[in-house]
Order: C-alpha cells, then structure tokens, then sequence
C-alpha cells in the first residue's frame, strides 16, 4: 500500500497485424498452429488457482476438421459451479479492498503480456477452436482483447474521478465499492475478446466472479486463465468453471449471494436466464444487475443514391466473414429495384470466388461454422429457403459436414419481406435480399424498422443527404450500433461502443465506462469538518 495516484494515458486502439508473407507475426502465428494443432491439451476447472477436472471428458475440436482433437476438457456440472462460489466468495475482501492501481496494473500487464508472446498463441487457439481465419483471430483475439483491457483501465478511472463537490466545511466524496457477492460471468463461442472481457471486467472494478465459458469454445479460455494467472491475477478471482451449463446456470442463478450476471449469448438462453433470476429474487442479498447482450437480425439498406461496390463490399464481408457468425452480421438487406440487378451480378460473381475450408490455409476467406448443431441450424434454414416460393437461391446454399462442419455463403432473393428468413437470426452465412420500389424510400425503412425484435447493427447507404437523415430518425431505435455507408460489423474499442436494445439485450455497452459502471455501486460519503453544537436553528428565537 503506498499514496501515489498515477495518471493514465488514453490508450491507442492496438495496431491490427497484416500477417502478409515474410512478416515476422506470420512465422510466429503459422508456427503456434503447428505447434498446437498436433498438442493434446488436458484440463478442467480453474478455482481459486488450481484446476479441478469433472467426470465428463469433452473433445476439443477443429470446426473445419471435426476430427482433429485438440485436447480435452474434463467437463463438470453443480458442484464445480458450487466450489468456484465458494472461492470467488472467500476471494472478495481482499479483492474488494486491493488498492485500484493494483488491479489496474494487473490488466495493463495482461494486455502487455498479450500484444507479445501470447498473441500467437490465443490467435492460433481461436481459429484452430474456433475457425477464424488470421485476420478474423487478430481483430478478436488480440487486438479487441487488449483494447478492452487497456481501454476499461482507463474508463475505471474517469469513473472513480467522478466526484460530488464540497461547499466549505464539508467532504463529500464517491466510495465506487464493488458489488455484494460474486458476479456469474457466461460467455459465448464467437469471440475471444468477449469470452475474456465479460469476467474481467467486473473483476477489474473490484468483484469477483464465477466464469463459464462456451462449452465449444474451450481453448481460449484455457490460455486466457493462463495468461491471467501469469499477470498476477490472485486465486480466486476469476474462477473458471468448464460445466454443464444449465447445472452451472441453476447452481449460479439460484446461489443467494449471486450479485450480477454478464452474459453474452442467444435471446433464448438469455431469457432462460432473466426468468431464472426473476424466480429466485426473493432469495438474494441483492437485486442482482443483469447485463446482456444478445442476439441481431442485422440489416443493410440502400437508397437509389448509394455507391453499388460500397454496398456490394459491405454485403459480402458484412454478411460472410466468420461465416456469419457474428452477432453484428448482415443477414437481411433492402435495396431499390433500379440497383438490385447490378448488384446481384457483382455479388454473385463475388461469391462464387470466395474460398473456404481449413483457416490454416491462409488463402481461405472463410471457415467451418462451430459445431454439429449449427450445422444442422443452418442447413434448415437453406431447406426452408428451397421449399418456399417467395425464396430464390442464386449463389451458395450448400453445406457439407463430412470432414468439417461448412456451409457456403449463400445469396438468397425473396419476395415476403416479412418471411423467416427476413426476420430470425440464423447466425451463419446467409444474406437474404428484398427489392423495394425505389420511390417508396420511407415505406422501406418502416418495414426494415419493424421486421424484427431486434435492435443490434445496421447499416444505411446513401450518397443523398436527405435520405441520410430520415434513414437515421426512422431506424432510431432499430440499432443500437448504426452504420452510414459501411458495413455493419468490426465495432472498434472506444470507438464504436457496442451493444443493441429491444430484444438484443440491456445496451450496457461493452467496452465503454457504461459497461463499468454497472459493476459498481456507489456509496456516498459525508464527513463534517465542523458539525454544529446547537440543535436549534436561529428561526426559533424569540424577536
Ligand atoms: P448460447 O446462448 O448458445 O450460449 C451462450 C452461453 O450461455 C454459453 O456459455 C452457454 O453454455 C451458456 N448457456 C446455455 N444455456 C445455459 C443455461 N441454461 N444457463 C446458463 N448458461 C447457459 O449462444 P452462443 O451460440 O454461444 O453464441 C451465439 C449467440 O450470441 C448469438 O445469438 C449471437 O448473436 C450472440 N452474441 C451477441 C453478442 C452481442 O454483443 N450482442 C456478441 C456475441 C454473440
């Protein structure tokens, strides 16, 4: 414990890598992925800094070569959940009560510790794990990664600076205390970043927290414990639980102590979720803060003014890279009759060169969706799309799961604008497409505005300022990230902060002090420097 206050700068976004041929980071990462695809990683649990392997073995694989095993994490269920309670619960004090700068220089070394020697090793975990291509992992794995690490440290900061004012005589003063209880963390498989940003940053504003990880994203989380562990984080802070989730979901969300969750994942496990917390909230110390984010039906409309190749690059990196699977991803797009024959041409002819397969190969623009489930997701989807009239397919619609789980990227034509393919998220790499009337500009935005009940990413084109503004106040709470002549998804730390309302989650804004705050609550503090002496006030003086 000492009394300094060390000023922070604003940090810089990380510079994203290019991986180009003969760069040092490509020998570097190429080498990670050899090194690692031929490895048999073995672990389970990770409480109070130890690990605690459970009863069911689950198979680490490759989404582009299903059977390529990566290791295995030994998988338990409630009474983990239970144990790495307990250990966040006996963690608390001392973690509540460890000076801010100590936290702060914990983080600021993890991101250290990942712009160097591990950023090889969680870029080549999540596209092994994963299948991201290089440029898919860097954006992830390391740069957001560091970004929201760096970046939280310092909105910590401006938060805690947050003070009252003090007339003479008096100091009033903010206590940020952290949360009572131990938060429960449950992250998704798409992004790295994510999977490591939703325990740590309630972890960096003093609480400790209960992490489950997306059981078909294991990889990185393992190397993320490690690397954590290795910037000093104590035992017992961040307890990572590989487990059933709904064992692990019950056990959290019915555990009186239960003070937050932050979740990122699919509406419908959210809701689970939020009835849970509703059911047992006559249980808790607490009203727990629950923090979402969820799922989009993420939309591109084009005006007759807009710029076709922008449009065309923005659909096809927008809708197909990660093979769709990103919560921002383009899937359902609205543009005039007088483009759409022009811009099919281009986009057809664009998809039918785009390669897929295996992400070691760096050639590839796209990999294998994650697992056996999202296949078969998806696939119905393409059924469905080919078993109605109001759908055409005119580029893709194939998938083939025999050596990894594919699926290509698939253009789609309809006629129902209000049809399932329009308005449910099917998170893989399909972009469906309606033509409006090109003198119906704002019947067009009210439809895209209530297609959905959604409210994540969206995108307007437009070179016609006029069109601009209406397309901004009709979609107004169409998306809580809105994009004006770019495509809808690579939200940047401290640039773009990112989340959706409606039925996409609570907006908190990941990467932003708007996210911190909701980890904190604050306390606030008077002290009378001369209190007075007399209880009677001078009114009451006879005259
Ligand atoms: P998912 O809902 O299947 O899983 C998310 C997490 O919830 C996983 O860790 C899973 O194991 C856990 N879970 C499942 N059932 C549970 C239960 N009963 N109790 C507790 N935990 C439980 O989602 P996913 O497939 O991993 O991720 C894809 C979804 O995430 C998509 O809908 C996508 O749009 C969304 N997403 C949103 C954002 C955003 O910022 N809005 C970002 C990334 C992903």
């Amino acid at each position: 414990m000492d009394d300094s206050m060390p000023r922070f700068r604003r940090p810089a976004n990380e510079p994203v890598l290019a991986y180009a041929p003969g760069s040092p980071e490509r020998a570097q990462l190429k080498a990670a992925l050899a090194r690692m695809r031929n490895e048999q990683v073995e672990f389970g649990s990770r409480i109070a800094g130890a690990e605690v392997r459970g009863e069911q073995p689950l198979e680490l694989v490759c989404p582009h070569e299903h059977r390529r095993v990566l290791g295995r994490c030994h998988m338990g269920g409630a009474r983990e959940t239970l144990q790495a309670i307990e250990a966040a619960l006996a963690a608390r004090q001392r973690w509540a009560a460890t000076p801010w700068q100590e936290r702060a220089a914990i983080f600021l070394r993890a991101a250290e510790l990942l712009a160097g020697a591990y950023r090889p090793v969680l870029n080549a975990a999540t596209m092994l794990n994963q299948s991201k291509t290089a440029h898919q992992a860097e954006i992830d794995s390391a740069c957001e990664l560091i970004d929201f690490w760096r970046f939280n440290v310092w909105y910590m900061t401006q938060i805690y600076a947050e003070q009252p004012s003090s007339p003479p005589g008096v100091i009033n003063r903010l206590d940020y205390r952290p949360l009572e209880g131990f938060v429960f963390a449950v992250s998704p498989f798409n992004f790295t970043s994510i999977q490591a940003n939703l325990p740590t940053a309630p972890a960096l504003m003093g609480n400790t927290v209960v992490w489950k990880p997306a059981p078909n994203a294991m990889l990185a989380p393992y190397y993320i414990m490690r690397l954590l562990e290795e910037a000093g984080l104590p035992p017992g802070v961040i307890n990572m639980v590989a487990g059933d989730p709904a064992a692990a979901g019950e056990a959290a969300l019915s555990h009186p102590e239960l003070a937050g969750v932050h979740f990122t994942g699919s509406v419908s496990t959210f809701r689970r979720i939020w009835k849970a917390v509703g059911a047992n909230i006559e249980r808790y110390r607490s009203v727990p803060r629950v923090v979402a984010e969820t799922g989009g039906k993420d939309f591109i409309i084009a005006h007759p003014s807009a710029d076709l190749q922008a449009l065309h690059t923005a659909i096809i990196r927008g809708g197909y890279e990660y093979q769709g699977q990103k919560c921002s991803a383009v899937s359902r797009v609205y543009v005039p009759r007088s483009l759409w024959p022009e811009l099919r041409e281009r986009l057809v002819a664009t998809i039918g060169e785009i390669r897929m397969g295996d992400v070691t190969d760096f050639t590839n623009f796209m990999g294998a969706v994650i697992d056996a489930r999202a296949f078969a997701k998806i696939r119905g989807y393409l059924e469905h799309a080919r078993s109605q009239s109001c759908y055409r397919v005119l580029a893709g619609g194939g998938a083939d799961d025999r050596i990894g789980w594919f699926v290509e990227p698939t253009l789609i034509e309809t006629t129902d604008p209000g049809g399932r393919l329009m308005c449910e998220e099917i998170f893989g790499p399909v972009v469906t497409v309606y033509a409006y009337e090109d003198t119906d500009w704002l019947g067009a935005l009210e439809l895209c505005e209530r297609t959905s009940p959604y409210g994540l990413t969206g995108a307007v084109f437009a070179r016609d300022r006029a069109a601009l503004q209406t397309a901004s106040a009709v979609l107004r709470y169409a998306a809580g990230n809105f994009y004006i002549n770019d495509k809808p998804t690579g939200a940047v730390v401290d640039q773009q902060p990112f989340g959706g309302a409606r039925h996409s989650g609570t907006d908190d804004k990941a990467g932003s002090a708007h996210n911190l705050r909701r980890w904190v609550i604050p306390r606030a503090i008077k002290e009378a420097l001369a209190p007075p002496l007399d209880w009677r006030y001078p009114f009451m003086q006879e005259a």
